[in-house]
């Protein structure tokens, strides 16, 4: 789980060696306690792993085994295992085309084997390592369904379940995000109905439309969005309440269930929209809501949302709010769920 002390380390840039080799010398249950050893291993590995296309993915990594090796350096699959029988050291065994871990008894029998998988995010998929981190290459370049299905030969089935485990990452990614805003931040909030898509199960006329409710930091890429059940007051302030720092300067549209949020955090400006588009106030606040507006239109300009609409938000957010770092940070989130999944 990324804390929200090494939070504000990832939003320096991943590229400076210097700031990397700090956050994995911080990182000691990713890393091990070779950590300081394998440091240059792990920066050299991960920088290799967000720089690869799919062009060149064959040409880097010919084999199951050279892949395997930067995923152990870069901490994404464990690098020794212990053989649960005898506890001795396995060894890796690369043989037609996969590698496993095996405790060899003899010459001729094994004492136990175990999936180089086994206790990684990994672990979860049938996919080959080559095929799984090619459809996180393809995932984090936005590549369509139908391209992830021409170029890795995977079924529909299959693509839709690596993209719920990639927004599965994205939600333990946003959980471990701070409030937006704070002293002097101005965020702005507003509400969106999202039309769901037509296959998704819908049952009332009111599944048809889903409200969601989001806020942006201005000057930043601190962003929040969220589902909400409806428009009263209650469930809008403590959406709010939950994901807005109480000492921001908060503009909405004039809304019935914003009129509270002058009580919950240092200042709330609202524009009327029917009679303007922006204003400013007297000590030089912009009024607008234009950086939110935005958000939405990008979001819905991905496609129309599915009945898993929260986790789609969830991948939303962290692709908004990381950038160029979002690879990296997908990847430092997949290292962390190694000691969560044990087979
Ligand atoms: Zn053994």
């Amino acid at each position: 789980m990324i804390t929200s002390t090494n939070f504000l380390q990832k939003t320096s840039p991943w590229t400076n060696p210097d700031f990397l080799t700090s956050f994995i010398t911080s990182q000691p249950n990713i890393f091990g306690s070779g950590a300081i050893q394998n440091l240059s291993k792990a920066t050299s590995a991960l920088s290799k792993l967000i720089h690869l296309t799919i062009a060149e993915f064959d040409t880097v990594y010919p084999t199951e085994l050279e892949l395997a090796k930067d995923l152990m350096d870069a901490g994404l699959l464990h690098n020794a295992r212990k053989c649960e029988k005898c506890s001795c050291k396995m060894a890796l065994r690369n043989r037609k085309g996969t590698v496993e871990w095996r405790c060899r008894r003899s010459n001729k029998t094994d004492c136990s084997s175990k999936s180089i998988k086994a206790g990684s995010f990994f672990s979860e998929s049938k996919l080959s390592l080559k095929q799984a981190m090619k459809f996180i290459i393809m995932w984090i370049t936005e590549c369509s369904g139908p391209q992830i299905e021409l170029q890795l030969k995977l079924s529909k089935t299959t693509i839709c379940d690596w993209r719920q485990f990639l927004r599965g990452i994205c939600t333990r990614i946003v959980n471990s995000y701070p409030p937006i805003g704070g002293s002097g931040k101005v965020v702005e909030i507003g509400e969106s109905v999202i039309q769901a898509r037509k296959h998704a199960k819908v049952t009332t006329l009111n599944e048809e439309y889903i409200l969601v409710l989001g806020g942006i930091e201005r000057g930043t890429h601190r962003i929040w969005m969220h589902t909400v059940p409806n428009r009263t007051k209650e469930t809008f302030n403590a959406t709010i309440g939950k994901h807005v720092d109480k000492e921001s300067t908060v503009i909405t549209n004039m809304f019935p269930a914003f009129d509270d949020l002058g009580k919950m955090c240092n200042r709330h400006e609202m524009l009327n929209q029917s009679i303007e588009s922006y204003r400013f106030t007297e000590d030089g606040l912009e009024v607008s809501t234009g950086l939110i507006e935005n958000a939405w239109t990008r979001l819905k300009s991905n496609g129309s949302a599915d009945n898993t609409l929260d986790s789609y938000l969830d991948e939303f957010v962290v692709r908004q709010w990381e950038g160029g770092q979002f690879f990296m940070t997908v990847l430092v989130e997949i290292q962390s769920c190694k000691t969560d999944y044990r087979n």
